[in-house]
């Protein structure tokens, strides 16, 4: 029994010094834009992970995209990785860095901020233990597509008005999962927690004021609520076609706040739901895949058309909007006896006369033309809108001189833990389809990543007769779906 106990001590002595030791260090550095007011602060935050030979740094930052819009310049990630790589020996495919997507303004030394993480995430390395989980939200994100009755499908934004009630049909799905990757210190204080949702963080806050949103508030309630100096860095999913809820609501002031305390907290509930353990399994790739650029040029003509169509189609009416607006009152109110009390009608009976009637009548053809005038001008802003967007894409595709575009891939192993990456705004049945067809069941998929090439809807999305801002602000032709969906299942079978 003795002999057995020392074997059995021998035995596992022997394994743990085989086993390359998984190693993490975090760091998170301020990069809030101060020059006006601040509701909440932005961060990058840098977390490194070695084993072995293999170093893997993942980088999160409260901005709008890694380069291409916003403020973060198009160098900052060959910038930032090359100097990482000169300082430390870090190849530069060993580099992830995901943009929240949250709209609010970065200071104008990010890039300085990032080396500065990764510097400190570095010096901070510690053995860890790690675990995957998934958490559950289904009440801060909705499908910003809304399919039509007439088989169009048009989307919320700010920039144009909401379908109108009769005409819709369907809505799209969201997908509740909340990736989530745990790392512990070897005596369980929490290290760090990466986790992945998909939601567009732009609700804003009341001020106004610049702000992580509802990401940012996610990360501060899970880093409060661990303690011990823990890190969580919010990885961006596929949020493409994912916004808030009340997106557009105008009866109370919008805010990110309750909804990142929502998301924060169900991300905890999956975070104490995880057992660590020792893992030392950590592996980054990294590929370029050329997908097909679009040509826009028969449905830039095809929507010349509608325009031309929708402004045609206004027609004049006696009304102006303020007399509209007092017939709508009227005939919404009382629908029998809009102009006068009900008296006056029996009166106008009595006599045989049906003047009042005769007039309200009037009114509401006048009122069905003018709510026609108004529908056509809602419909020719989400037409005008959308035509920009296709327009400026088709010049920078024709700009381009060739007809790919190649997009940086990488795919990540953290133990259990697997990540694919690609630098736009994939939509969420592109996630879910990745996450159903993976081999491994803790699969997790991270838009906004290493780059920004705008929107990369779903083919069926890309060739949508209506016109959505997903399938309009993308430079993708609709066969890059199959593309980019074999080339990811290829990369996760291989991790
Ligand atoms: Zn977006």
């Amino acid at each position: 029994m003795l002999l057995a106990t020392a074997l059995l001590w021998v035995f596992s002595c022997t394994a743990d010094s085989l086993h390359a030791e998984l190693l993490a260090g975090t760091a998170k550095v301020d990069i809030t834009n101060r020059t006006g007011p601040v509701n909440d602060p932005l961060f990058v935050k840098a977390l490194v992970l070695r084993s072995g030979e293999t170093t893997a740094v993942i980088m999160t930052l409260d901005a709008v995209a890694v380069g291409e819009i916003g403020h973060i310049n198009n160098d900052y990630l060959p910038a930032l990785r090359a100097r990482v790589q000169k300082e430390f020996g870090i190849a530069p495919t060993q580099i992830l860095v995901n943009a929240s997507h949250c709209h609010g303004i970065v200071a104008p030394d990010v890039g300085e901020c990032s080396f500065q993480a990764v510097s400190q995430a570095l010096k901070n390395l510690v053995p860890v233990r790690v675990g995957v989980g998934v958490g559950h939200e289904d009440r801060v994100s909705e499908n910003r597509r809304i399919k039509l009755k007439s088989g169009k499908t048009v989307d919320v934004r700010h920039a144009y008005s909401f379908a109108a009630d009769a005409d819709i049909a369907s809505v799209g799905p969201i997908d509740p999962a909340i990736g989530v990757l745990r790392l512990d210190r070897v005596d369980g204080r929490p290290l760090a927690v990466v986790y992945n949702f998909a939601c567009h963080p732009i609700q804003g806050v009341p001020s106004g004021a610049n702000t992580a949103d509802m990401t940012g508030f996610a990360s501060q309630v899970i880093e409060d609520n661990l303690g011990h100096g823990a890190v969580a860095l919010f990885v961006q999913g596929c949020g493409g076609d994912i916004n808030p809820v009340s997106y557009k609501a105008v009866d109370q002031p919008r805010d990110a706040e309750p909804l990142g305390n929502m998301l924060g907290l169900s991300t905890l509930k999956a975070v104490h739901r995880i057992q660590t353990q020792v893992d030392e399994r950590l592996v980054v790739r990294n590929e370029t895949l050329a997908l097909p650029r679009s040509d826009q040029a028969d449905r830039i003509a095809q929507l010349e058309q509608e325009q031309t169509r929708l402004a045609a189609s206004f027609k004049g009416t006696t009304l102006n909007f303020k007399t509209f607006l007092q017939l709508m009152v009227k005939h919404g109110l009382t629908g029998e006896f809009p102009s006068s009390p009900a008296s006056r009608y029996l009166h106008e009976k009595a006599l045989g006369r049906e003047q009042l009637s005769r007039l309200d009548a009037e009114n509401r053809k006048n009122v069905e033309a003018y709510l026609q005038n108004i529908l056509a001008m809602e419909e020719l802003t989400r037409v005008q809108t959308n035509l920009a967007l296709l327009r400026k894409h088709q010049a920078q595709n024709i700009a381009a001189g060739k007809r790919t575009v190649d997009v940086e891939l990488a795919s990540l192993r953290i133990g259990e833990f697997m990540l694919l990456t690609f630098p736009g705004e994939l939509t969420v049945q592109i996630g879910l389809n990745l996450k159903s067809k993976s081999p491994h069941p803790s699969t997790f998929i991270a838009g906004y990543t290493n780059g920004y090439i705008y929107y990369a809807p779903t083919k069926e999305q890309l060739e949508n007769p209506g016109n959505a801002q997903e399938d309009c602000d993308s430079i993708l032709a609709p066969e890059w779906q199959e593309m980019f969906e074999k080339k990811a299942i290829d990369m996760l079978n291989a991790l």
